[in-house]
């Protein structure tokens, strides 16, 4: 019965489900999952696996949390819905929340994901520019390799040239720069401070720009699925005073990195002196069990939309943006990592995970490897001195053989053409000591074999 429900519903999802990133693929036996359970889920053959990559980064609890169902379940028989035209308890107690663990005073605009948690940034930070006199800062400043979301303002500051070549032209005013990433620096060979040359580099774009022209500089504080790059925690820093020399705003995508996966609340407080002009959350902000996305301004930006005591309108609105029931899992979301430790543990616990990672760039295809908190990416390459990228089909080979012996992980994708070489692993944040163990282990036995 399995078998026949199971080849029923390939034959379906064949003929009508269009899969994000590719197209049926005929030759690969797809994945159906099923159910799931912590950091492991079963497909409809039965076959179980541990999500090494946290559906996309956004499963940070595990499945079956069952205080998030049922607080989604509560929400949803009280108050079904109600738009945040006016306003609802889940919301205000929500972003009331968020602003504490921004330790700062920041409003939040809701929003249902990550890209229009990045758009809705965009419009505020235009707006703000021209009601405080400066409508010729328009221009938004990203780094090469980041992803930023799927719409148009947010694909625009996505500089990763094969998402955007059958959509360009972007939307005017996007401009890209070097990442900071000193295994292959845009700087030159064996280049020292790398990530500062990296920082300098927007400095000089404002000033050849002209800042009067600069809205924003939207980054992540590490570069998630552009190839896990990790720079210096002064690289950060030394952008933020940029930003601010130039009344440029600090856009910080904390989308992959919020809410506990780099070891600390937000990726930014790695980084000494960074408080964001704005911040924009998803994924981890429910850990995937509802669509939430969240763009938090400081009171900088928020009493700019205040004019003679009215609040000047911000025309954007969303009729699911801060859902009640997201809302409601969020909070127990946030509630579940506080009251676990969750990011304690994720700190505690990754100290001995990247070095035993660390130890795989003996082999000779590991170019290097590289990591924080529970986000580790691993570079492959032909050989250490060419550091010529491996093929697409030995990528394949490798996430081949982790799935086979029951771990899922992923990788960068062809972000620079011809450079889809980094594998990404980054588990769940609930996962066990076990689950950890398991995740090392096999990708140990594959590199090793494979590399
Ligand atoms: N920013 C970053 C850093 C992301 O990784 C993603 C999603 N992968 C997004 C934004 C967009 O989020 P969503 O898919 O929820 O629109």
């Amino acid at each position: 019965k399995v078998e026949t429900e199971t080849k029923d519903l390939v034959q379906m999802d064949k003929d009508h489900l269009w899969h994000a990133m590719h197209r049926y693929n005929e030759k690969a036996s797809p994945m159906i999952a099923a159910e799931g359970k912590g950091s492991w889920f079963t497909d409809t053959k039965g076959d179980q696996y541990l999500d090494g990559v946290s559906g996309l980064w956004c499963l940070n609890l595990g499945h079956g949390r069952q205080e998030i169902a049922q607080a989604a379940y509560e929400q949803m028989m009280n108050l079904s819905y109600f738009p945040l035209t006016l306003s609802h308890k889940p919301a205000i107690e929500l972003s009331s929340k968020i602003s504490e663990l921004l330790k700062g005073s920041y409003t939040t605009f809701f929003s249902n994901s990550g890209s229009e948690a990045n758009e809705t940034a965009f419009k505020i930070a235009r707006q703000y520019h021209s009601q405080n006199g400066n409508p010729g800062k328009y221009k938004f400043i990203s780094r090469y390799r980041a992803y930023h979301g799927n719409t148009f303002a947010a694909l625009s500051a996505t500089a990763q040239a094969n998402r955007r070549v059958k959509y360009d032209p972007a939307v005017p005013g996007f401009l890209h720069v070097p990442p900071p990433y000193s295994y292959r620096s845009p700087f030159g060979e064996n280049v020292e401070n790398s990530d500062l040359l990296a920082a300098e580099y927007i400095d000089q774009v404002i000033n050849f720009e002209g800042s009067e022209t600069v809205a924003g500089v939207i980054l992540e504080p590490f570069i998630s699925g552009g190839g896990v790059l990790i720079p210096s925690k002064e690289y950060l820093t030394r952008v933020a005073e940029i930003c601010k020399k130039h009344d440029v705003l600090l856009i910080v995508d904390e989308v992959v990195s919020g809410f506990g996966r780099t070891g600390k609340m937000f990726g930014f407080m790695h980084s000494e002196g960074v408080q964001p002009d704005i911040v924009t959350m998803a994924k981890g902000l429910t850990s995937g069990y509802l669509p939430l996305g969240a763009t938090a301004v400081n009171s900088k930006i928020y009493e700019n939309f205040k004019e003679n005591g009215k609040l000047n309108h911000f025309r954007h609105v969303s009729t699911y943006g801060g859902h009640p029931a997201s809302c409601a899992v969020a909070l127990k979301n946030i509630e579940i990592i506080e009251n676990e430790e969750i990011v304690k543990r994720v700190s505690e616990l990754s100290e001995s995970t990247l070095s035993e990672l660390y130890e795989l760039t003996a082999l000779n295809k590991v170019g290097e490897v590289r990591g924080i908190g529970f986000l580790y990416g691993i570079e492959l390459v032909e050989d250490k001195k060419s550091k010529t990228p491996v093929s697409d089909e030995f990528m394949g080979s490798v996430i081949g053989a982790c799935k086979e012996k029951g771990l899922i992980i992923g990788r960068n994708g062809d972000t620079v053409p011809g450079y889809g070489n980094v594998l990404i692993i980054a588990p769940p944040l609930s996962s066990t000591v076990e689950d950890l163990h398991f995740v090392i282990e096999t990708v140990k036995a594959v590199l090793h074999e494979l590399c």
